[in-house]
């Protein structure tokens, strides 16, 4: 006889949360604005992404193909797992004609990164930032190592 109450009880219960659910899918059915899942990828042109997200590391570059990175290494320090090598060269400063440091890859392994936001803090340009693309799924590992200084590209002038 107890068992019976349990099986019972048990089957009460279950018809109990099936109403549930179906009520609150009948509320959305009928409410569908405030609906807060999002259809990806259909959505891709007006998803919404919040401004912390962390999708990737990039240098950013202005219209004239010049970058903010000096190469001073700050970033390659702060990361603590070995996702950013910098690879530097000497230039001649046309005005001074001195020796001067200057970037030569900015390498990175997307597939590495824990999206830390170290290296973005350590920056003392603030020539690299956190991009908000986050499609980067693929069948070979190469793309996901970027070198991040564009080719041609060259450091802003004034920053030193
Ligand atoms: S976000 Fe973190 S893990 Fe990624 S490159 Fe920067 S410091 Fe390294
Ligand atoms: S990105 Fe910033 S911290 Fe990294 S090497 Fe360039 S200037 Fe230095």
């Amino acid at each position: 006889m107890r068992y019976l109450a349990m099986y019972i009880g048990t089957i009460l219960r279950a018809i109990n949360s099936l109403r549930k659910g179906m009520k609150l899918t009948g509320y959305y059915f009928s409410h569908h604005k405030e609906i807060v899942t999002q259809q990806y990828p259909e959505n891709r042109k007006e998803m919404f992404i919040g401004d912390r997200f962390r999708g990737e590391v990039v240098l950013t570059h202005d219209e004239n193909n010049e970058h903010k990175c000096t190469g001073c290494s700050a970033c390659e320090i702060a990361c603590p797992n070995g996702t950013i090598r910098i690879i530097s060269k000497f230039e001649i400063d046309p005005e001074t004609q001195k020796k001067k440091k200057a970037i030569d890859e900015f390498v990175y392994h997307l597939g590495m990164c824990t999206f830390c936001n170290l290296c973005i803090l350590s920056c003392p340009t603030d020539a690299i930032v956190m991009s908000k693309d986050f499609e980067h799924s693929t069948y070979d590992r190469k793309p996901l190592t970027k070198i991040l200084n564009k080719p041609g590209s060259k450091l802003m002038k004034g920053v030193e």
